[in-house]
């Protein structure tokens, strides 16, 4: 393994992978092996190995199975559906079978919302799960038949595109983006990007020909253009529908990102949920470099440029430009702190261009077609399109393409969205509005929003929603500053409390305290966000929350006598001196 990799240590999350596919997960005495054989200390292996979800440092199920626990999927029954496969199996949620058969567990969102619930058994993504399916599952792992032997159809993902603009629609000659390119020449594609308007579409909106002119300018020889395929936002999944339908219009965008800021090397980091469009895409690269569109002189005379492909594993952070950016350089997804930025020291120190799959692809029309034409497409502070995922209570959950400009409610009303009670526009991180304000259009200076779109009717609990988001990010806080660690482990035990009905006004003031908290301190984007679901549910649905509360005064988050019940169960007794109400009110507390 550590050859296949030429024992380069920024190699060590490839590496990993890898050796977890050899034994099933990371004994020991293989990170001591890849410590010693890369030359980096034993702890740096193990903290890598540590981070992400889905690298495994103890032992795991022969069939491991991860239920999404996106709030879409619960709502379509996940949580049953993996009671039913634990009770089917004989084991508990998060722990293994004793004779080391099968582990079933929860993940965040798996990419699939539009075709829920779905689930990974082995990596391997499966949409639509049905109580049937479950059943017939339980019956395959017990018999102990390979997953590649599974009815193949069980696996089959829909792309689902409702909608198409320019970019889903557009149809394009190999190698005509490249052409365009060449012939604009590396100043006069920073010029049409620039002049294009266009901004990221991960969400922040940053422009984009200002960060690639800054990349090009930046001292250094060598630089580095990276497609953030990672899309972890809960309720996303268009990137992994450009990159299935449009794969080739996005590696163009990287090759023109390339020619614009002077770059040989580029990475498409790949969420590992999307492990299974690996095969596909690698192929694909393969046919390029011997179509003459990728590798040896594909920008030019003596201008090389190619991609290697990065797989991720498991880490919402990695969105992040400086945290994927680590995890590239084989360490733990933490974000840097900056200054400086990626586009002045980034990969190893190099130049470094981060940009969004669908930021890539319409880059790459824009050097097809200029600036100006995707000037005309949409509104004056937003150019171009806005490539959705609709999903939740909607008839046609899916892929809509719109202009920028777009009402929320024309997308709904195409989407088949009725009785609307809320929608969340930027998954987990960030607003959501009410039915009274879908009136609001899909741009950067209105709704601004990475693609996420979660509807939900007026049959729902949106504490629930609540619930599911403070517990996302708890999972997901990467841990290295303290506000963001402590404040979203705060903000799920209050969420809990209230889940308990246990809740009183107090926990709803402690939310707003936290949210201020972590606003003003958090160290990246994860902990200033983390809270923004959090505050529009409380305020906009204040009922839903309020209906959870015990008292108007203070309830403590700690209930004693709950706690004794293992004791009391233990112990065979359960009259009423065994509580502790009860005891109070005996005198026997004194
Ligand atoms: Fe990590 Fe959260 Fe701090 Fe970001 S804000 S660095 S995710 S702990």
């Amino acid at each position: 393994v550590l050859a296949r990799h030429g024992h380069r240590p920024h190699r060590l999350l490839q590496i990993l992978h890898d050796v977890q596919d050899l034994y099933g997960w990371l004994p020991p005495e293989a990170l001591t092996a890849v410590a010693h054989g890369l030359h980096l200390p034993r702890v740096a292996v193990e903290s890598t190995a540590g981070f992400y979800s889905f690298l495994y440092t103890r032992p795991v199920g022969q069939y491991r199975v991860l239920f999404s626990d996106n709030i879409t999927d619960c709502l379509l029954g996940a949580p049953a559906l993996m009671q039913r496969l634990c009770e089917r199996l004989w084991l508990e949620p998060g722990k293994v079978s004793p004779d080391g058969l099968a582990s079933v567990a929860t993940t965040s969102c798996t990419g699939l919302c539009d075709q829920g619930p779905a689930l990974l058994v082995n990596g391997r993504a499966m949409p639509r799960v049905t109580p049937e399916r479950i059943d017939a599952m339980a019956g395959l792992i017990q018999q102990r038949v390979p997953v590649a032997d599974w009815p193949e159809d069980w696996f089959a993902i829909e792309d689902r595109i409702h909608r198409r603009d320019v970019l889903l629609r557009h149809v394009w000659r190999p190698g005509e983006v490249l052409q365009a390119a060449r012939a604009r020449g590396a100043q006069g594609v920073l010029n049409e990007v620039a002049r294009s308007g266009l901004r990221g579409r991960g969400g922040a909106g940053f422009p984009t020909g200002f960060k690639w002119r800054a990349c090009a300018e930046a001292p250094g020889a060598q630089r580095v253009i990276v497609c953030n395929a990672d899309e972890g936002e809960p309720g996303t999944f268009k990137d992994r529908v450009l990159l299935s339908t449009a794969f080739d219009l996005v590696v163009d965008g990287m090759c023109v990102a390339a020619l614009a800021v002077g770059a040989r090397l580029g990475f498409l980091y790949l969420r590992a949920e999307y492990r299974y469009l690996l095969p596909r895409l690698q192929a694909r690269l393969a046919e390029r470099r011997a179509q003459g569109l990728l590798g040896a002189g594909c920008l030019g005379p003596g201008l090389d440029f190619d991609i290697d492909i990065h797989l991720g594993a498991g880490a919402y952070i990695c969105g992040e430009e400086s945290a994927l950016i680590e995890s590239l350089e084989g360490k733990p997804g933490k974000p840097r702190i900056r200054p400086p930025f990626p586009v002045t020291q980034g990969y190893l120190g190099r130049p470094t261009t981060v940009n969004n799959v669908e930021t890539l692809a319409t880059a790459a029309l824009v050097a097809l077609h200029g600036g100006d034409w995707l000037r005309a497409i949409g509104t004056e502070s937003s150019s171009g399109t806005k490539v959705l995922s609709v999903s939740g209570d909607v008839a046609r959950p899916g892929i809509y393409e719109c202009p920028f400009g777009t009402p929320l409610a024309e997308v709904l009303h195409a989407a088949g969205a009725a009785d609307v009670q809320a929608v969340t526009t930027a998954g987990a991180a960030g607003p959501c509005l009410s039915a009274g304000e879908l009136h609001r259009r899909i741009a950067f200076e209105d709704v601004a929003t990475g693609g996420s779109i979660m509807v939900f009717d007026r049959s729902r609990d949106l504490f629930e929603l609540a619930h599911n988001v403070a517990h996302f990010f708890a999972h997901e806080s990467c841990g290295f500053c303290t506000p963001c660690r402590v404040g979203t482990a705060v903000n799920a035990r209050l969420l809990d409390k209230l889940a308990a009905h246990r809740g009183s006004p107090y926990d709803l003031e402690e939310m707003d305290r936290m949210h201020r908290l972590m606003q003003g301190a958090s160290h990246c984007g994860l902990g200033n966000t983390a809270t923004l679901a959090l505050q529009d549910l409380a305020r906009k649905f204040r009922p839903a929350f309020e209906r959870r509360l015990a008292s108007t005064t203070y309830e403590p988050a700690f209930d004693l006598d709950a706690a004794l019940s293992e004791a009391r169960r233990m112990t065979r007794r359960d009259d009423a001196l065994a509580h502790l109400g009860s005891n109070r009110s005996a005198g026997l507390g004194q």
